[in-house]
């Protein structure tokens, strides 16, 4: 089994995991891309998983649900503008050997689910659409700070192995403000490194590990001393609430450049 990630729109990935001819694609905002890589790679495609509602990751389902007759799964909690199967914390999503469990993860939307499985003989997959990035969190549309903290609180108790496939190429903006936020963090420089390695020639920063989110990452990482102190340095009034702090942690980020 395959996981492959198609570049679509300027910095979002639609990710493919493929498999002896048969495919599944996780929120297909364009049908273009998939399309043209089933037909030169010469394979169908049986299942489409959604995470949200927002059309960066469900404009092209309609067109490939016509085209391929496939399975659609996406949120129970959302609307979506076409025919699906809803998905509610704790349900199982079977496509190959796979068996994807659904987990409520709002904040960035007030329904949005991310998918986790493990393969029988690779490390976990995750696809957590806009509510986890490399380096950083979505933003919160719909959902409370306490929300996110919540549902960022569910994907770090994840195996540390987890391979993390978010939805945008986000990484090295993303990076730019953990470096504000914690310059001292020697892991986060040397994945810095890698990461701009890794974009200067052209290839993607993801997916990436949940061992290493949970050493970089501000936004998994707001209880720990020295991102508490930055953020009270960013916002001097930051009481001592997670909640709060958490939610300062985005705002100082919403106004980052
Ligand atoms: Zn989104
Ligand atoms: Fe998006």
């Amino acid at each position: 089994m395959n996981l492959i990630p198609l570049p679509a729109f300027s910095d979002n990935y639609i990710w493919l995991l493929q498999h002896e001819g048969r495919a599944m694609v996780v929120d297909p905002g364009d049908a273009a891309p998939v399309s043209k890589w089933l037909k030169e790679n010469k394979h169908s495609l049986d299942c489409i998983l959604v995470t949200h509602h927002h059309a960066d990751h469900t404009g092209g389902v309609a067109t490939l649900k016509s085209e391929w007759h496939c399975e659609v799964y996406g949120p129970a909690n959302e609307q979506l503008p076409f025919v699906y199967h809803p998905l509610r914390q704790g349900q199982l999503v079977s496509w190959e050997s796979l068996s994807f469990q659904v987990m409520e993860v709002p904040g960035h939307t007030a329904g949005h689910i991310a998918y986790w499985a493990q393969p029988s003989d690779q490390d976990p997959l995750l696809f957590c659409g806009d509510t986890l990035f490399s380096g950083g969190c979505g933003r919160l549309f719909e959902g409370s700070p306490q929300q996110m903290l919540q549902s960022l609180d569910h994907l770090a108790a994840l195996p540390g192995k987890t391979r993390v496939c978010c939805a945008h190429e986000y990484t090295l903006s993303n990076l730019k403000f953990a470096m504000a936020v914690e310059p001292h963090n020697d892991a986060l420089q040397s994945y810095k490194l890698h990461c701009e390695q890794q974009r200067s020639q052209n290839k993607p920063t993801l997916p990436s590990l949940l061992s290493t989110e949970l050493a970089i990452n501000p936004f998994l990482r707001s209880r720990h001393v020295s991102v508490m102190a930055a953020v009270k340095g960013f916002a001097p009034s930051t009481s001592n609430q997670e909640a709060d702090i958490f939610a300062n942690l985005r705002l100082w980020k919403n106004e980052f450049r």
